[in-house]
């Protein structure tokens, strides 16, 4: 539990943090990023302004491309770019590369450094199936990986969200992203999404408008909807007891997706929410906060 004055401290020391830093300008664009810490599972906003409207802006960093979008004539774009879980501390260059309406490419390195942080670890007790699969599943696990592993890997052109990110729930997270999992003892994972408390039946909304590319049972994560936000950004939502969308379908933010359940690798019920971002693995957490607070300056 947080004591209150310590959620009041957390939150001003989350403003502070948010302020956003100016790092470099050219006679072409500047920019900026905001980020609650530059620690792995981190989301980074970039902001880019120019005098004249531009055609596409991107940030290439950690090994991947991370495309933005216009908030209004060309002139303001913001890049969502993610610091996966597993990034080692270090100095990492960074490019930001703006296409203007005739073609032609400006692009500014710089470096961002990323510092260490340490998960917690939790001990769970599970059902002895998911820690020691049997053989005639061990095909299906892979299928399923597979399958999953391919559609983070497709970046949809099309922004679909807009705005901010709401939690799918209105439960108190109960396990927090990145926390190293031991299951019956033995195997360690992490926790790559976070864990919001709810009763079986809660309904769960949609974070933000997207279309359905995944709505099946599967092995560890029980009946699981997966949403594409575009831009290679996306919702995985899992342990569900009923699903109320099916594969195709188009969500609006807080359209219901289907039911809290305890379906898959559990140990009660709750929500799992995984957000990828053009791949890397970041708390659904900061998403909502940076883009909540960003709205109001
Ligand atoms: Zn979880």
């Amino acid at each position: 539990m947080i004591s209150p004055c310590a959620k009041i401290m957390s939150i001003m020391i989350i403003l502070t943090m948010l302020q956003p830093s100016i790092a470099a300008s050219q006679d072409e664009f500047a920019y900026a990023h905001k980020e609650r810490s530059l620690q792995p599972g981190e989301l980074i906003v970039f902001e880019v302004r120019s005098p004249g409207p531009l055609r596409e802006v991107s940030v290439a960093a950690f090994g991947r491309t991370f495309y933005g979008f216009t908030e209004d004539d060309g002139r303001k774009w913001v890049a969502l770019v993610g610091i996966d879980l597993d990034t080692k501390p270090g100095r990492y260059g960074i490019r930001i590369s703006a296409t203007d309406r005739k073609g032609i490419v400006t692009a500014v390195d710089d470096t961002l450094a990323i510092t260490a942080k340490e998960f917690p670890t939790r001990k769970l007790a599970v059902d002895e199936k998911y820690v020691s699969p049997p053989a005639n599943v061990l095909a299906r696990i892979e299928k399923e990986r597979e399958r999953v592993n391919g559609i983070f890997a497709h970046v949809s052109p099309d922004k679909i969200w807009q705005g901010e990110f709401i939690n799918p729930v209105p439960g108190k997270v109960i396990s927090a992203f990145g926390k190293r999992s031991m299951y019956n003892g033995r195997l360690r994972s992490s926790h790559t999404g976070v864990d919001f408390r709810g009763g079986v039946g809660t309904p769960i909304k949609a974070p933000n408008a997207g279309v359905v590319v995944l709505a099946e049972d599967l092995y560890y994560s029980g009946k699981t909807v997966i949403l594409d936000h575009g831009q290679g950004l996306y919702s995985y939502l899992g342990h569900m007891s009923a699903f109320s969308v099916k594969e195709g379908d188009r969500v609006e933010k807080g359209d219901l997706v289907g039911k809290v359940g305890a379906t898959g690798r559990v140990t009660g019920p709750h929500l799992h929410w995984t957000v990828r971002l053009a791949g890397s693995r970041i708390d659904p957490v900061s998403l909502v906060d940076l883009l909540r607070i960003g709205r109001k300056g």
